[in-house]
């Protein structure tokens, strides 16, 4: 999508610290860090949300997954744990329309949410 924020982050058009970049997935610094390590992995192509992923997107999750891992390792918070999100909508605090996952660690985090 030729608006979307996140397509344009990986499509280098917008800055981003990326971290990690595949014919897949990026991963780069959230600009508004929730945890000392906070961490956002989206696929290249749009996805509006994990409301929309169904069973052939398979192999997609799992790409996001496996960076989410390896990233987290790289961050050094393998070992003490870290916290994988997806927000869906309006309730969960979704602000961005593009499919991402956090990747929070650093500090311990609180459960339940807010
Ligand atoms: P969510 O609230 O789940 O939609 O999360 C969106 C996240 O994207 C928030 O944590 C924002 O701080 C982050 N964000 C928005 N725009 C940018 C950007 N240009 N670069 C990096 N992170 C961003």
């Amino acid at each position: 999508m030729s608006d979307c924020i996140f397509c344009k982050i990986a499509r280098g058009d917008v800055p981003a610290q990326i971290v990690h970049q595949d014919g897949q997935v990026t991963a780069f610094r959230d600009v508004n860090p929730q945890a000392p390590v906070h961490l956002l992995v989206i696929p290249n192509q749009h996805v509006g949300s994990a409301a929309e992923l169904g069973p052939g997107n398979g192999p997609l999750l799992a790409a996001m997954l496996v960076v989410a891992n390896r990233m987290a390792e790289g961050e050094g918070v393998a070992g003490t744990g870290y916290r994988l999100v997806l927000n869906v909508g309006a309730d969960a605090g979704q602000s961005v329309p593009h499919l991402h996952l956090h990747l929070l660690g650093g500090r311990p985090l609180a459960w339940p949410p807010g």
